[in-house]
């Protein structure tokens, strides 16, 4: 037994010494044979020393040949789009052509990349990358440091996970070096490190190392990734052939700068998708709103991050995606195309573009989610916002910079209502963006050549998200169209923005707050609906003279249930507001249109905003339409009403017929304070109700001709002095007696 116990301790001694001194004898061979390869591979053929070396257009000629083809492909592919060309105007056609070009730049974007890959799997560009290898350990541990992310991965786990990856098998020195350096650096938090080494060669070149979730990249796959992006980012100009774009390719490769790149991101991992959510690890510092992207190329934004797992929806269409696929960070907030060349576009809350009239442009984009301006920043609401309609403009006044909700049932007159606002602000300088969330393709289309019909739509934009988009697209819709909104508010301009409606929007949240497995609070909806709602409409502001003095209005949509206001949604969105029309049902079928109950209806800072001339000739209006519909309900219970009431009753039917307006008829605000003002006034006490609308036409009619001094009188806004009123008086009464 004993003797046995000695063999094994003489045994392992003699192990021990063999190891400690023919470690080196073994490690100084092969490295003299490594010396010795290197020395064979200097001799061949001299390449530039870069990264992706100069790439000779001869020897891609397969890929240009692959383009072309793609190219063709893509025409066949789009045959609506050839019938558009030849339908088209020159315009237009060149405007096509450039979509398809660029979707066909894409397509060659990735075949040259790919091309270019399989090319430099052969020497002599191996050879050089392995040459560069010291240079790229080099610069990657001048990089390394620890997350924030990955120093609360410690807490829990006491380890992390480094991990060096190459194209070929490396030196040992170099892999000693890398491995002392992450364990010092790990030593410095007092945790571990669990240190992995690999051989890939489907990096092609280079070498990558892993800390926790940051990969600091040195690899020729890294770099083709780079290149397709930066390939794709160029504008196609519609003339271009496929050479051109090939030649174009090639020229920028050349240009842009060569040499060792390190790039450092971070990954996660894909754990399950289903209904448009994605639950991924990793990542380990990710924040709120980022987007990421995921390997087929889809992308989504990052709605949820727990301790182990991080929840983010998938913008567009998530059958690519698979459980265990990797997932990048993209590096930035979730954000928009803004600018001038979104107007007169309709556009999902992406920024793609959705009317067929090619990609937009833009280099500017501004963040979905940004803070509301702090009350500094804010001056009050003293401008009006003129919607055109005589029940809103007299009763309900609307001033930049303003919240107002329009609530009602369905099919009460609440996108009539923005309609015809949007047609009213041709030529006042004033922005529109029109949201539209949950809505019918069909119906969107409706709206947009109802504002083309009426030349509104050079100063819209159109941001869908429709009923058939995924309900995170419906999420992102209101917050991406105010960034658009936002960016005009902060150079200065007035904007105005509708929500159409926030009730779908909300359902949109409460899919995805379930979805995400958020508690539910009441009628299902997540606690923050109300923090949603409002951190999205407190952007709407005027903003104060040294910021510019731009305003953004917002016009919120609530649908109710049976006019039921005092349901959840509803009551939140009333109390963010500064006021809200409410359009009756019954109104609605009693042929009174817009259906503008204006008991129920407030505007709480408008009036500030109301021309003087407006404020004089409303002011009574609302306290007898009040009295009217309170008589009115006495009324119809008893036939005999005394002549006082009977008169009250009569002009209240009167002013009411007055408030009636059809669709796509916005007035001036001259035109409104007139045709009110003559109505109060008595003008109208023989005029059967039914002839109240001629009776307006007549009036308007003849003003424009026969008056045009009192017009300009009316038209500067200012209130009536006793000389004016007289004067208005006795043309009325002219054009009246004429009637
Ligand atoms: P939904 O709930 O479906 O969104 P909505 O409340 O937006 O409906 P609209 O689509 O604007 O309502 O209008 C409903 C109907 O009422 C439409 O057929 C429209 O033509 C009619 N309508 C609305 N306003 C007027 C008006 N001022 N004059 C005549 N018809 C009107
Ligand atoms: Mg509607």
């Amino acid at each position: 037994m004993h003797n046995i116990f000695y063999v094994l301790i003489n045994f392992s001694i003699l192990v021990l010494i063999v190891f400690l001194f023919g470690r080196k004898t073994i490690v100084s061979m092969f490295k003299s044979r490594r010396e010795k390869i290197y020395a064979a591979l200097d001799k061949t053929e001299k390449v530039e020393a870069m990264q992706i070396p100069e790439i000779d257009a001869e020897k891609l000629d397969i890929s240009v040949e692959t383009d072309r083809s793609g190219l063709i492909r893509i025409e066949n592919e789009t045959e609506e789009k050839i019938n558009a060309i030849r339908h088209a105007t020159e315009s237009e056609c060149f405007e096509i052509r450039r979509d398809m070009i660029s979707s066909a730049k894409e397509y060659a974007s990735v075949a040259l990349c790919n091309e270019i890959r399989t090319l430099l799997q052969i020497e002599p560009y191996r050879s050089e990358f392995r040459k560069k290898e010291p240079e790229m350990a080099d610069m990657i541990l001048k990089k390394i440091r620890l997350t924030p992310g990955d120093m609360a991965y410690l807490k829990y786990h006491d380890v992390l996970y480094v991990t060096l990856t190459s194209a070929f098998e490396l030196d040992c020195e170099i892999v000693s070096k890398i491995r002392s350096a992450a364990e010092s650096l790990l030593d410095t938090v007092s945790g571990k490190a669990s240190f992995w080494v690999k051989v890939d060669p489907e990096l092609v070149g280079g070498m990558k190392l892993r800390i926790g979730d940051t990969i600091y990249d040195c690899t020729i796959t890294e770099e083709l990734y780079q290149l397709k992006n930066m390939l794709n980012k160029q504008e196609a100009v519609g003339n271009e052939t496929p050479d051109d774009i090939i030649n174009g390719f090639l020229d920028s490769i050349n240009r842009s700068h060569r040499g060792v790149h390190l790039y450092e991101y971070q990954l996660g991992r894909v754990m399950t998708v289903s209904d448009g959510i994605c639950w991924m690890d990793g990542l380990a510092d990710i924040m709120y709103c980022e987007v990421v992207e995921f390997e087929c190329g889809e992308r989504g934004m990052v709605l949820d991050i727990q301790h182990d797992r991080i929840g983010c929806v998938i913008y567009g269409s998530y059958e690519h995606i698979e459980s265990g696929s990797r997932v990048r960070r993209v590096g930035r907030i979730a954000s928009v195309p803004v600018g001038e060349k979104l107007l007169g576009r309709v556009v999902n809350p992406i920024g793609r573009a959705l009317d067929g009239k090619g990609k937009i442009r833009s280099h500017d984009y501004r963040p979905i989610e940004f803070h509301a301006p702090s009350i500094p920043e804010r001056s009050s609401v003293n401008r009006p916002l003129q919607t055109g309609i005589k029940a809103v403009d007299a009763l309900i006044p609307i001033g930049r910079g303003q919240r107002e909700l329009i609530i009602g049932d369905r099919q009460t007159g609440k996108t009539s209502i923005i309609i015809d606002t949007i047609i009213n602000q041709k030529d006042k300088n004033v922005i529109c963006i029109y949201v539209a969330i949950g809505q019918k393709d069909s119906s969107v289309a409706d709206l947009r050549s109802k504002l083309e019909k009426y030349g509104a739509m050079e100063y819209t934009t159109i941001v869908c998200a429709s009923a058939s988009d995924s309900a995170s697209l419906q999420y992102v819709a209101p917050f991406a169209a105010t960034a658009m909104g936002e960016h005009f508010m902060y150079s200065g301009k007035d904007v105005l923005i509708i929500y159409d409606d926030l009730s779908k929007h909300a359902v949109a949240y409460r899919e995805l707050s379930l979805l995400l497995h958020r508690p539910s609070g009441r009628e299902a909806y997540p606690g923050d609906i109300f923090f949603l709602h409002s951190r999205l409409l407190e952007r709407s502001a005027q903003l104060s003279d040294e910021l510019g003095g731009g305003s953004m209005t917002a016009l919120p949509v609530i649908e109710t249930l049976a006019g039921d206001i005092s349901s959840y949604i509803p009551t939140n969105v009333i109390s963010i507001t500064d006021g809200q029309i409410f359009l009756d049902s019954e109104l609605f079928n009693e042929g009174q249109r817009p259906a503008v109950n204006v008991g129920l209806s407030v505007s709480r800072v408008g009036s500030a905003a109301q021309t003087k001339l407006m404020k004089q000739v409303s002011a009574s209006l609302r306290m007898n339409l009040a009295q009217y519909r309170e008589l009115l309900g006495f009324a119809q219970f008893g036939s005999d009403v005394d002549s006082q009431t009977q008169k009250t009753l009569d002009e209240g039917a009167r002013m009411m017929a007055v408030l009636r307006q059809g669709k796509y008829a916005p007035l001036d605000d001259w035109k409104q304070a007139l045709v009110i003002y003559a109505v109060s006034a008595g003008f109208a006490n023989n005029i059967p109700i039914n002839e109240i609308e001629s009776f307006e036409a007549l009036i308007l009619d003849a003003f424009e001709k026969d008056y045009p001094s009192l017009v300009n009188e009316l038209k500067k806004g200012t209130k009536m002095d006793d000389s004016l009123k007289s004067k208005l008086n006795s043309a009325l009464a002219a054009v009246a007696g004429d009637k």
